[in-house]
């Protein structure tokens, strides 16, 4: 049985007065029987594992180098996200794919220096909308996924989120039966490969979640929850969509 996830992206906002989001969110989800994690930026992470005390909320980063150390100005190493206090970090999100032109292989270096220091590696792909417009979207999501992936993946070690490059941020969503196609696709993939340990890696959706759709896509097979960018800013938002994701 996989247990539910609901993970927030902060992505590059927030700063130390924006912790009070995270406090508000620590006191309702203190029964919450689902995962959840947030990923503020680097330079809070610290602030909110003090900010969280014994919460059952855990921290994340959101990208890390592949070496565990070395002359690589303005990156961070996983050890380092580690010894801040996060015990999961985002990798191959579409932001730094496009921006930092990473590729699979990247990502692939990245979740293995990510398992070495046990950190959770919550391994990001999804096609863009021309991809989808060409009907290439499983053949694209299958070779990130293949690529992306390192081999020893378990439910432990790694989640896997299906974002669609076109939905994140945009307010737009695919069809429930588009996320069903790509979702079975991945269980598949991920079974076919890895076995029963495919069959425990949590398979997350992202792409503009919101209050309003959470619940009809916690409905769907294969979706153990979702990566949530900007509705996890505010507790009341993020609380909800957590609420629905509880109760699926
Ligand atoms: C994300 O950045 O991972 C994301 C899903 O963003 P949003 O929820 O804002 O679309």
């Amino acid at each position: 049985m996989r247990r539910k996830l609901a993970a927030g992206n902060w992505k590059m906002n927030g700063l130390r007065a924006s912790l009070t989001e995270l406090s508000i969110l620590a006191a309702d989800q203190d029964l919450a029987t689902c995962d959840i994690v947030v990923c503020p930026p680097a330079t809070l992470i610290v602030w909110a594992a003090e900010v969280l005390g014994a919460s059952q909320i855990r921290l994340g980063g959101q990208d890390c180098h592949a070496a565990p150390s070395g002359a690589h100005t303005g990156d961070i190493a996983a050890g380092q996200l580690a010894d801040a206090g996060a015990s999961q970090v985002i990798l191959g999100h579409s932001e730094r794919r496009a921006n930092h032109a990473e590729t699979d292989e990247m990502v692939h270096a990245k979740a293995l220096a990510a398992r070495q220091t046990g950190l959770g590696a919550i391994i990001c792909l999804g096609e863009t909308e021309a991809e989808r417009d060409h009907g290439i979207t499983l053949d694209v999501i299958a070779r990130q996924l293949a690529r992306s992936v390192p081999d020893g993946a378990t439910g432990a070690n790694t989640v896997v989120a299906y974002e669609p490059v076109w939905a994140i941020g945009s307010g737009r969503t695919p069809t429930l039966a588009q996320i069903q196609e790509v979702h079975a696709r991945l269980r598949a993939d991920l079974v076919a490969r890895f076995g029963e340990q495919g069959g425990a890696i949590r398979l997350l959706y992202g792409g503009s979640v919101k209050p309003q759709n959470a619940a009809e896509i916690f409905a769907l097979p294969e979706v153990d929850g979702a990566l949530v960018g900007g509705a996890s800013l505010k507790a009341s938002d993020f609380g909800a969509i957590i609420a629905a994701l509880c109760a699926a």
